[in-house]
Formats: structure tokens, sequence, C-alpha cells
């Protein structure tokens, strides 16, 4: 089916779709984006992605051509031309086009480009992976050192995931220069060791995920323990548990590190706990 997607206030079929050559997110990567899950039909979490969107954009000196209440409606109009019951919306923001290549930022009132589409996932919530869990492989962060602005700045973590692909797993964890874990390509990293649960602290190092924040609420809620800080690949070998979370992910289970298992080497209940708890809280929430 052809897709009917979103360019700066038009809905159009995706091969009409069309973004100048001399658009600043094509040319320089000066663009932010983000991913908001759908289920039901509804979306997870609008307001967070929101959040974050206005966040990356003031980190950028950067405006949004669009506001609040029409970005919701132009995701929900989304979903529905696209008949969209589970899967994604993926929205990009860039500086625009200022008609020519300039490292100099155009004039502040030159509008943004903004563009939108969805991703049809039909068992996004039941995907398999979540049952057999993630293997992983560890590699160096080589990325600059904003990465908590959600830039469209992606070759890196995409030469991430082809180092997955290439050592025959799922993912690459990014580890800092001490050795702890950043995160993963495009998720946030966990442990559980016990009852507690381990995830980095935020800071400039990774991106303020907000299935993360999420997912750190309903764990506390259950009564778990959260410690806030960086964890190495070895202790991730001594956890009794591992797992991703991102908006694509929900919480997924990590069950082999560096061609190691992590606990039993199958998807711990923590994890799956914790996934069901996300799924059932969030879909109430879904608006
Ligand atoms: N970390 C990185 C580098 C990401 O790219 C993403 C999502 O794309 C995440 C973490 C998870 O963020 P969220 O939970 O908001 O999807």
């Amino acid at each position: 089916m052809t897709r009917t997607v979103y360019v700066n206030g038009d809905y159009l079929p995706e091969g009409e779709a069309k973004v100048s050559i001399f658009d600043r997110g094509f040319l320089m990567a000066d663009g932010v984006y983000e991913v908001t899950s759908v289920l039901d039909g509804k979306l997870i979490d609008f307001d967070g992605h929101v959040k974050r969107l206005w966040r990356s954009l003031a980190e950028l000196e950067m405006t949004c051509p669009v506001g609040e209440a029409d970005l919701l409606a132009m995701h929900r109009e989304l979903v529905a031309r696209n008949g969209i019951e589970q899967g994604m919306i993926y929205l990009q923001v860039t500086r625009g086009n200022p008609g020519d290549r300039s490292f100099l930022f155009p004039a502040a009132d030159l509008p943004g480009t903004i563009v939108a589409f969805t991703q049809d996932i039909p068992n996004m919530a039941d995907a398999p992976a979540a049952k057999t869990g993630l293997k992983v492989i560890t590699i160096p962060d080589l990325r600059w050192s904003r990465v908590d602005i959600k830039t469209v700045q992606l070759l890196y973590p995409s030469m991430g995931k082809m180092a997955a692909k290439k050592a025959g797993v799922d993912d690459s964890w990014f580890t800092d220069e001490a050795g702890a874990v950043t995160e993963g390509t495009s998720n946030n990293a966990w442990i559980v060791k016990g009852n507690r649960i381990i995830t980095r602290a935020l800071g400039n190092d990774i991106l303020h995920g907000i299935t993360r924040a999420a997912v750190l609420r309903f764990a506390r809620e259950a009564q778990f323990e959260v410690e806030e800080r960086a964890f190495t690949p070895e202790e991730a070998h001594g956890a009794d548990e591992a797992f991703s979370t991102a908006a694509s992910l929900f919480v997924m289970p990590v069950v082999e590190v560096d061609g190691k298992p992590v606990g039993t080497g199958k998807p711990g209940p923590v994890a799956t706990r914790l996934r069901e708890i996300y799924l059932d809280e969030m879909r109430k929430a879904a608006i």
C-alpha cells in the first residue's frame, strides 16, 4: 500500500513527497526527530515525545514550524489515513532550506522543514524477539558529545547496527572511555541484579529515553530498587537479567552480551514483567 506522508503541511502519497537538496537536514544533518509508537491506533506517550522534541530544538536554537496541538492532530491524521493499528510515527524537523550550502545557520525566521511518516508493524506488541531476547556486542562509543539531543546524525549508530549484524547478533551497546556502557544504538541499556534495576544516569552521554523515564516510574511503583548509574559489560555478565528500552522496542530482554549469556541466557521474569506493566499502563494512557 502507498503510504500517505506529511511534508510541510501537506498530506501526500509517499512517491510525491519531496525535500530540497539544499535542506540543512540533508546537507548538515541539521535536524532533530522523534519516534512515537502506536498501539490500538493510539499514540503512546505523545506528551513525552513532544516535550523532548521542544528540548532538542531549543538546544539547537531551532523552532518548530508547527505547534503542539497541530502536531498531535497531524500524528492522528497519519494514523487514520494509513490505517495504523500498531507501529510508529517518525517525525523530523530540520533547520530548513536556505537555498544554498553554508556552515552558518540561516536567519532564525527561515521556516524549518517538517516531515512525518508511518511505519506499520502489525505484531509490535507481540514481537517474537520479546520471547527469545536480543544478543548484543559492545563497541566503543564514538558519537559526538551531545547525544542527549535527538539529532538525525545517525551514521555511527547505523554502523553499530551493521557491526552487530556482521557479528551475527541483534544490536550493539556502546561503551565509554572508562569501559562502561552508555546505551544501545537506538535504545537505553539496563541490567537487573536481585531486586535492583540499574541504568545509566541522565547526562549528555545518553539520549533521555521517553520509554526509560516511564519504565523507571513503573519499576519504582512495583517496589524495585532503582539505581541510575553506569555499569560495565562485565557487570552485565554477572547480572540476573538485562534489557533495552525504546519506543520501538518497549522493554526488550537482552540475553547475551559479547558472546556471554546474561543470567540463564533466556528472558527473565523482571524484564518480562516490566514489559507487561509498560504495555498495560501505556495502552491505558494512550491518546
Ligand atoms: N537511546 C538512543 C541512542 C536512541 O536512539 C533511542 C531511541 O531512538 C533511545 C535511547 C530510546 O529512546 P525512547 O525510549 O524515547 O524511544
